[in-house]
């Protein structure tokens, strides 16, 4: 029997209507090596979304394999309760100067274990300040936070979430958000014609929020959408006057993606929370943070007694071998000048993608930061129907990408580029010539 036959009868992927593998099956992975995966039968595919945005440093960096090794030569895993060891203490060391004005770590095991984190911790909080009222959170349309009942009760996900909507504490979703183009876009810089509503919602909520929830300037799963560092702005001067806290949920746009370290600081605020993952090891682990303030951590710090602590438990907290990934990761970052070096790469991502949209008329909505550039592929109506077009565009391009050598998982019919931080020049006009030809492929068939 064929691999993909076996995977059939035994295995339920992750975020897939199995019934599409039947004639179309899963692929079968023998190796990846920077920007690329190896399919059996030699063909390499250009990772175009990073492995679900968390490969910022592409697959098999030698540094962190490395560093992983060497951690497994010592130990791979022990309770971190009640135990300590070099690398977690160098690597919380790092993490707080690399966000000035936070100054704990919190470990968890993934992104969404890490959103439930600093949803408990600021709840918790709340009612350590004498405010149990505040028990309710704020989150932002369009957003995404992960899959656990808390994390998808603060997302805003259609049919994803629907079907357990009711095992969801019910969250405030504040909108419209001031959508725009990137940083040359005038909403960039000024988002007031937005705020009156979004303030109006919040403060009809003011006095029973604990926090406000975010993805900073760039919403992942949400369709790749880009809005303005004023509204957190606008956000983090609301809250700080009203006792709320703000949760930047950087899981996706942590270490570099957006241009910057972290996309808050392109707003030049601090948060309440931090929460990292994905890029934190650059993919090699399961690993997560959360960071908080002084401030925070000690309301939680009295005597056993007096039943304060913040008893959280996830079996891999502060994983060694996740840590070593961590720590190898940032280093690699800082070694590789990956931020300064990612620069070239944003601004070729930048004009392909404009070229695209001149030769494909029906690719609109453009929009890009730092290393993501997205847009929608909306054929008007009449012609879609007149030209027979595929119901399902964004399916169709994945499909026709895997065949000319690149996996392209375009969200819905949002088409997107989000490669590795250090993808080379060459290796982007390969990636923007298989999306070329993919699209024309769908639409012009
Ligand atoms: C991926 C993601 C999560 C969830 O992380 P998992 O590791 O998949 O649980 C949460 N928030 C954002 C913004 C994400 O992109």
């Amino acid at each position: 029997m064929r691999l993909s036959d076996r995977d059939h009868v035994h295995v339920w992927h992750p975020c897939s209507q199995m019934k599409d593998y039947e004639d179309f099956p899963p692929l079968d992975v023998v190796g990846a090596s920077g920007r690329f995966i190896e399919i059996r039968g030699g063909q390499k595919l250009f990772d175009a979304s990073s492995s679900w945005w968390c490969k910022s440093l592409g697959h098999g960096h030698p540094k962190i394999k490395a560093a992983v090794a060497a951690q497994m030569d010592k130990f791979e895993h022990v309770i971190f309760a009640n135990t300590t060891n070099s690398c977690i203490v160098e690597l919380s060391e790092k993490l707080c100067a690399l966000c000035p004005g936070l100054d704990k770590v919190f470990y968890g095991g993934d992104g969404s274990t890490a959103v439930e984190i600093a949803l408990k911790m600021s709840v918790h909080a709340q009612q350590h300040r004498g405010q149990p009222q505040r028990n309710k959170f704020a989150a932002l349309s369009g957003g995404y936070h992960g899959e656990s009942a808390l994390a998808l009760a603060v997302s805003d996900l259609g049919m994803y979430a629907k079907p357990y909507a009711e095992l969801c504490p019910e969250a405030l979703k504040i909108g419209p958000i001031p959508y725009c183009r990137g940083e040359d876009d005038p909403l960039w810089s000024d988002a007031g014609q937005y705020w009156s509503a979004i303030e109006k919602q919040l403060n009809r909520a003011q006095d029973e929020l604990a926090a406000i929830i975010f993805e900073p300037i760039v919403q992942g799963a949400g369709g790749m959408r880009i809005y303005s560092p004023d509204l957190l702005r606008r956000l983090r001067a609301w809250s700080s006057s009203r006792g709320v806290d703000l949760i930047a949920d950087e899981i996706m746009t942590g270490f570099g993606r957006t241009g910057k370290m972290f996309a808050c600081e392109h707003a030049a605020i601090t948060p309440d929370y931090f929460c990292l993952s994905k890029g934190l090891t650059s993919g090699w682990l399961p690993f997560s943070a959360v960071l908080c303030k002084n401030e925070t951590y000690e309301l939680f710090y009295d005597d056993y007694d007096r039943s304060k602590a913040f008893l959280h438990s996830n079996t891999y907290s502060g994983n060694a071998l996740g840590a070593a990934a961590a720590m190898a990761s940032l280093r690699a970052i800082e070694e590789e000048s990956v931020l300064s070096g990612a620069q070239e790469l944003s601004a070729l991502m930048k004009a392909r993608w404009r070229d695209l949209c001149d030769e494909i008329p029906e690719l609109s909505n453009s929009r890009h930061l730092g290393v993501m550039t997205a847009g929608d592929l909306i054929p008007e109506g009449s012609l879609s129907a007149a030209k027979n077009l595929p119901k399902r565009l964004g399916y169709a391009v994945y499909r026709e990408s895997v065949r000319r050598g690149a996996l392209l998982r375009p969200l819905g019919d949002t088409i997107y580029w989000l490669p590795p931080l250090n993808t080379t020049m060459e290796e982007m006009e390969y990636l923007y010539e298989v999306t070329r030809a993919s699209i024309l492929a769908v639409l012009r068939a």
